[in-house]
């Protein structure tokens, strides 16, 4: 269309100076152009058409267990972390760097906004998803796990799969049509030498004031021995072990509440958080028998049995972030 414009001023110009031959009236040749075209404004953006949803369902989500094998299979030294960084564990400082930057950019890569948030011994990885209704001061959703793991061991299971599922909801949530609340994607430093990270990230969000809807962490989801597909939830603020329960049920995922407070959503219900620890039925018995060992590696991790898990997470937190 702007085309049409630009030949019907041309025209009008071209007959004003060119044609003295012939008597001809440029102002009715006008008129009949801007008569027959419709009016427009010559600067109108094209209308952006956006990308397509990878999926629209947890379950349409064929990327998640591939998505999931990479991120493992990095972080537990399988494969390169970074070009000729083969990863042993996540313990040392310059690891820990390498891990934090592979991470940071893989949530950069997803298309959210990234910060290492550092603290006196160490840095949390925090990528922020602003909510798509134009709510910013919404009650905060926080997805967390460690990245860090003990020497003893790669960390496949602990806790590369509870970082798998953040990178997970992070990709699904940045793609939905539909937020209401903010959510913080938050990889800890030092889980393992005493939730050092996590308590970090909950005193800059007590100083920040930031109101907090809920948080959810995932530690170790690798094993299900007895394959009755069970999760857990370690001590479940009020209302979460439903929000799970209505969740899990429709997918046969027996969901457990125990009382368990080794593991970073006590950093947050020791300042008075609504948060619960997901994992493995590390309470009740069924979980890995490498853990904490050089045999926590990514060949032990049941990724069928995880990428269940990740969809009873992607639910939750679809379901959470829309009022
Ligand atoms: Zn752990």
């Amino acid at each position: 269309m702007r085309n049409a414009v630009a030949w019907a001023l041309a025209s009008i110009i071209g007959l004003a100076a060119c044609d003295t031959s012939t008597p001809r009236a440029p102002a009715v040749d006008a008129a009949v152009d801007t008569a027959t075209d419709p009016p427009i404004a010559v600067d109108a953006p094209v209308a952006a058409v956006p990308d397509p949803r990878e999926c629209d369902t947890p379950d349409a989500c064929a990327w998640i267990e591939a998505y999931q094998r990479d991120v493992i299979g990095r972080l537990a030294g399988r494969e390169e972390v970074s070009p000729g960084v083969m990863l042993a564990h996540r313990a040392s400082v310059a690891e820990r760097t390498a891990a934090r930057v592979y991470l940071r950019d893989a949530l950069a890569a997803r298309g959210l906004d990234v910060r290492l948030q550092a603290y006196a011994t160490g840095q949390n990885v925090v990528a922020s998803l602003p909510p798509t209704s134009g709510t910013a001061a919404a009650a905060r959703i926080v997805v967390g796990a460690h990245y860090d793991s003990v020497p003893a061991g790669p960390g496949a299971a602990d806790d590369g799969t509870g970082v798998a599922i953040v990178l997970a909801t992070a990709r699904y949530l940045a793609d939905l049509p539909r937020r209401d609340h903010p959510v913080d994607f938050v990889l800890f430093d030092q889980e393992e030498i005493g939730l050092v990270g996590s308590a970090a990230y909950v005193a800059a969000l007590r100083d920040e004031g930031a109101a907090v809807d809920s948080v959810h962490c995932f530690d170790m989801v690798s094993f299900d021995g007895d394959g009755d597909g069970a999760v857990e939830l370690w001590s479940p603020s009020a209302g979460l072990e439903d929000l799970y329960r209505l969740h899990g049920t429709p997918r046969g995922i027996p969901v457990h509440a125990v009382t368990f407070a080794s593991s970073d959503h006590q950093s947050f219900l020791r300042r008075g958080f609504v948060a619960v620890g997901v994992g493995e039925e590390f309470v009740g018995g069924d979980h890995t028998p490498h853990y904490h060992r050089a045999t926590d590696t990514f060949d032990r991790i049941d990724f069928a049995y995880l990428g269940r898990i990740t969809r009873l997470a992607l639910d939750v937190l679809a379901d959470r972030v829309v009022d």
